[in-house]
């Protein structure tokens, strides 16, 4: 029953580390005795020392390793296990896990005018940086909205209680993006000529987004391309780096063709070929599968068609208020004209069991991490049906379904995460000077990526908080 909320009390409380009065005081904390997976893929330190100096990792070893300050705090982590904080490196602060954000795909405004959630969204991405650290998340990338999720970048780094973001702005598309197109922003712009896709690609860069997205390509198209081509160009000359959604083998092929550092989706069409491999291989391109996000769309509108609820499987206490109200009284758009008894028939045979993800997207993963290309963890949070913060669980457990071993999940959710958001010498791997974000989980996420579930504490930038389990009722 969620009518009656009783605990909604903190999510995370600052625990075990108080902030000093003097800034200048050098304080150092020690983490004694987990087993730390580094990031780095290789074998775990078991009886670990990890020393914190400030906000950065200043020692990282064997017990005996490192030498331990005078006053030094000491934390007793024996029995536990070590990560560095996770990273989603897919995910939108524009869009709220329902439709209202998403008016392409469901009309709402009546209810949920699109303007004043842009606005909502806008103004509180704080209840996101608290679901995503409360999972165990110390790093975002938002592959693509409204120009001002680039400000954002800025404004979580100076937060202490906010997890890193990375963010690109608006994406360039082939289609017309009325649905989110307000007076003063935009989500989609058409790349209708060269120059547009040039001014965008300088806006965006003198913004300082972390890269440019295009929302398909059209590899058939040979004027679109040129259009592509001029916009990568000018990405190359700024530095920044190409994003591509591509679903479709040969877009996807057209996307590395074009210089993309990130692919955003899987290919899901067919089974890709060693062309598209060796390809992937060659350039170094990061493939982000997001395997359960096209399911999550039917989930949501199951839940609008009163079928089934949105599942909230959220032992944490993560998802905030508002959310979980959006998510629950779903139902009351069951007449709504999308929602036609042709579509609802096709919505009742899903099965959430078995319907989660494709074979071909299972089978495409694997066929990628058998020949070594880069994988990168990224679930596309804020889709319908795709909630912040928690749906990294159900997206790194399909990926270990796929076959990916548990050990190289690891990598993919840390090190893969921050190299992709471009922030690799900052995080990603816990080693000697790059900043304190880790997780403490109970059980070892290297025998079953299940365990990560098993979150007891998140330190961001040097912050220790405890993830408290709430009763609901
Ligand atoms: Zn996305």
């Amino acid at each position: 029953m969620l009518s009656h909320n009783l605990s909604f009390s903190v999510i995370i409380v600052t625990l075990l580390i108080s902030c000093s009065a003097n800034q200048n005081e050098t304080e150092y904390t020690v983490l004694k005795g987990a087993t730390v997976f580094d990031g780095n893929g290789g074998e775990p330190i078991k009886n670990s020392e990890v020393l914190i100096r400030n906000d950065r990792i200043d020692c990282i070893g064997e017990a005996g390793d490192c030498s331990i300050p005078m006053g030094t705090e000491v934390i007793d982590a024996s029995g536990k296990f070590i990560t560095p904080g996770l990273i989603d490196a897919h995910m939108h602060f524009f869009q709220t896990g329902f439709f209202d954000s998403r008016p392409d795909a469901m009309d709402l405004n009546d209810t949920y005018p699109f303007p004043e959630i842009a606005a909502y969204q806008e103004q509180n991405p704080e209840r996101y940086y608290d679901t995503y650290l409360c999972s165990g998340i110390t790093g975002v990338y938002d592959v693509g909205g409204m120009s001002w999720s680039v400000a954002l970048q800025e404004q979580a780094e100076e937060n202490s209680r906010a997890p890193h973001v990375a963010a690109a702005g608006p994406l360039l598309t082939p289609v017309p993006g009325a649905p989110f197109d307000l007076p003063s922003d935009r989500v989609l712009v058409q790349l209708d000529s060269e120059e547009t896709g040039v001014k965008m690609v300088q806006y965006m860069s003198a913004l300082g987004s972390t890269g440019v997205k295009f929302w398909m390509l059209r590899a058939d198209d040979e004027d679109y391309m040129d259009r592509v081509k001029a916009a990568a160009n000018e990405i190359e000359k700024h530095d920044n780096q190409m994003i591509v959604h591509a679903t479709s083998l040969d877009q996807a092929k057209a996307a590395v063709e074009s210089g993309a550092k990130l692919l955003v989706h899987s290919v899901s069409d067919q089974l890709i070929d060693d062309e598209f491999v060796e390809m992937m291989k060659e350039k170094g391109t990061i493939y982000n599968p997001t395997l359960i996000v096209g399911a999550g769309y039917t989930v949501a509108y199951r839940a609008a068609a009163d079928i089934a609820p949105i599942p909230i499987n959220d032992p944490n206490g993560c998802v905030d208020q508002r959310t979980r109200e959006l998510i629950t009284s779903a139902a009351q758009f069951k007449d709504h004209p999308r929602l036609s008894d042709q579509f609802k028939e096709r919505l009742q045979n899903f099965d959430p069991e078995t319907d989660m993800t494709t074979d071909i997207m299972l089978q495409n993963l694997k066929t990628l991490y058998e020949a070594g290309v880069p994988i990168v963890v990224g679930t596309d949070a804020g889709n319908p049906g795709t909630l912040h913060g928690i749906s990294i669980y159900d997206e790194m457990e399909m990926m270990q379904q796929a076959g990916i071993s548990p050990k190289d999940l690891i990598v993919m959710a840390t090190k893969n995460g921050a190299m992709t958001m471009n922030r690799q010498n900052d995080f990603g791997t816990l080693e000697r000077d790059k900043l304190a974000d880790l997780i403490l989980l109970e059980s070892d996420p290297s025998e079953d990526i299940t365990n990560m579930r098993s979150l007891s504490h998140v330190m961001i930038k040097g912050e220790m908080m405890e993830v408290i389990k709430v009763q609901r009722y």
